[in-house]
């Protein structure tokens, strides 16, 4: 049981207990506590494990430890079941859909009897959602939008979520005997988003034994097929993972066949034919003049033509007359056509990153102190970084007003003194308000090296006002760099309403600078708008938005959607030196520079 399922059942049960109107505090301490284990870089079943005392982590009480040690011995927890028998399954699944929390849920299920999405999809047809006290016809629309949403997303997990469930699984098989080579394909190897099921490839002298290992892992919730050189399970977690065994002369052509999107796929089938050749996830083939009507049809099976390449995904790739793509490439967005005219971009790499400018400190919401956070960018090997902690409209994380940001500068001062080694520059992440303006006062904010600019707040203003509060924010001579800015958080929260044409031509003519807010929950902007971004001109920035020392770590993420977006080191001002990265940001003489 990893943290990230951890953290699912805890979810479940903060929410029952919510519909419930259990006590709030009750709540709370599952929602805390989701925080904490979350973030914790040591799995829960490794302390268990080692009979640690989990209650000295923060927000763990001695209740919240027992239920962590249930869940890792038992892979239950009664709670869950004892509220499971007393509130429909289907109410959870409710508050998945943007706007509808708990309190909603329960009045939906009091007063309309819903208990499932698709309750609630013909409640809302019929117009007696909008109805109800505290919903309203703007609210019911939403919902149905929401529905349509869900559908299309759910079944997939976060990239992040993955990262963490898959090395139990990686590791299990490797030691599989006679397993000599593994990969995992899919939308995974292409670090798309969201996953929506694990392509596991694997090299093996025993395909039953390989098989076998699958089915045998601890993680296993139940087998869906096995036979053949094809296993398929479903984890506990929910995630689907497809075994398959592939021989080493099609090595090659299995990961590029498995790692493709569909339509990347379809484009090196037609050009092999193109070429009298046929492609498969078993090679690529020669077809003889007499049999090419056949290729063409379902009927090719592997046996046909001499086998030209497959070993190899550079092999393959070549007898195609291509170079070999980055997996984040292969999704047929051009890159075919690219590499047949002018050659293909060299993407963005994460040591490209020279330093990190957006990251919290114990001075707002982050867990490190102001110079740990500085000691980590020093270690991770960065020239500068930057001190964004938030301004004082977020009141629930104390945000700093002038007066402490001040104080902030002070200690930015000494702590700089005693690390010559990297830059320490002064920022900001400041909120837009309501009306557009920023949370900061101008002459502060003049003094800043590095202004980001961010909504969070009124996420769901429609998108005319939306539009308009942030392309006023961005005007403002200080807004130098707009962070995560559609807000979203995946599979939780939809997107604000913006034109997000207009905000980035707006970035494009002020010289604002888009983030790419690399923690695997946000992703923002994602790849499609980051595409735009480039074609417009606008300059990029990868950060963390770290709020704790390893979340620097999380970097590799915001690269990973940069290289989507086909972005080289060039379009991300992070990867400039400090003065050049100063001069971009439009702020070459900041009050530590010169
Ligand atoms: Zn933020
Ligand atoms: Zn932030």
């Amino acid at each position: 049981m990893e943290n990230v399922e951890i953290g699912q059942v805890f979810r479940e049960v903060a929410d029952l207990l919510e519909i419930q109107e259990a006590n709030p505090f009750r709540v709370r301490a599952y929602r805390n506590a989701i925080r904490t284990i979350e973030a914790h870089a040591v799995p829960m079943r490794k302390l268990v494990e080692q009979g640690a005392d989990l209650t000295e982590l923060p927000s763990i009480g001695k209740g919240m430890a027992e239920n962590i040690e249930e869940l890792v011995n038992t892979g239950g927890l009664a709670i869950l079941e004892e509220l499971a028998e007393e509130i429909p399954e289907g109410l959870i699944d409710l508050m998945k859909l943007p706007g509808l929390g708990p309190k909603k849920a329960r009045k939906l299920w009091d007063q309309l009897g819903v208990e499932s999405i698709e309750d609630l999809e013909e409640a809302a047809g019929e117009g007696r959602v909008a109805e109800l006290s505290g919903f309203g016809k703007k609210t019911e629309e939403r919902i149905l939008q929401g529905i349509q949403n869900y559908r299309t997303n759910t079944a997939r997990f976060r990239l992040g979520e993955v990262d963490e469930l898959l090395p139990p699984l990686i590791e299990h098989m490797s030691a599989v005997p006679g397993v000599t080579r593994l990969e995992v394909a899919g939308s995974y190897r292409r670090r798309r988003e969201t996953v929506g099921d694990i392509d596991l490839l694997v090299l093996a002298d025993d395909a039953v034994a390989a098989s076998e290992g699958l089915t045998g892992f601890s993680g296993v919730e139940r087998v869906i097929g096995a036979g053949g050189t094809k296993t398929s399970v479903m984890l506990r977690s929910g995630l689907q993972v497809d075994l398959r065994v592939v021989p080493s002369e099609s090595w090659g052509a299995a990961l590029i066949y498995f790692t493709g999107s569909k339509e990347h796929n379809i484009k090196l089938r037609q050009r092999a034919l193109d070429r009298h050749l046929r492609v498969s996830e078993y090679g690529v083939f020669e077809i003889p003049d007499e049999s090419l009507g056949d290729a063409l049809g379902e009927r090719g099976v592997a046996s046909e033509g001499e086998l030209v390449a497959g070993e190899t995904e550079e092999d393959v790739y070549d007898a195609l007359d291509l170079p070999w793509f980055p997996p984040e490439m292969r999704t047929d967005r051009g890159e075919i056509a690219a590499a047949d005219d002018d050659g293909l971009p060299r993407l963005i790499e994460e040591t490209d990153l020279k330093g990190d400018v957006h990251m919290h400190t114990t001075w707002s919401d982050g867990r490190n102190t102001l110079e740990e956070m500085v000691e980590a960018c020093q270690a991770r090997g960065y020239e500068y970084m930057a001190i964004t902690d938030h301004s004082k409209a977020l009141a629930m994380v104390e945000g700093l007003d002038a007066e402490k940001l001040a104080k902030q500068w002070i200690e930015i001062d000494e702590v700089q003194a005693r690390h010559p080694g990297i830059r320490i520059l002064k920022g900001m992440e400041v909120d837009i308000l309501k009306d557009g303006t920023l949370d900061l006062e101008d002459e502060m904010l003049e003094q800043l090296d590095v202004v980001i600019v961010s909504v969070h707040s009124f996420f769901g203003l429609p998108r005319v006002e939306q539009t308009d509060r942030v392309l006023k924010a961005l005007a403002h001579p200080s807004a130098k760099i707009f962070g995560h800015p559609t807000g979203r958080i995946i599979n939780r929260r939809g997107p604000i309403e913006i034109e997000i044409d207009e905000i980035l031509g707006a970035c494009a003519e002020h010289g604002v600078a888009v983030e790419v807010n690399s923690h695997p929950n946000r992703l923002d902007l994602r790849d499609t708008h980051l595409w735009r971004a480039r074609e417009l001109g606008v300059p990029v920035l990868v950060t963390t938005d770290a709020h704790r020392t390893d979340e620097l770590d999380l970097a590799h993420y915001g690269v990973e959607q940069a290289r989507r977006a086909w972005l080289e080191a060039e379009h991300v001002l992070n990867t400039r030196g400090v003065e050049a990265f100063l001069a971009a940001l439009g702020q070459g003489r900041g009050p530590l520079g010169g």
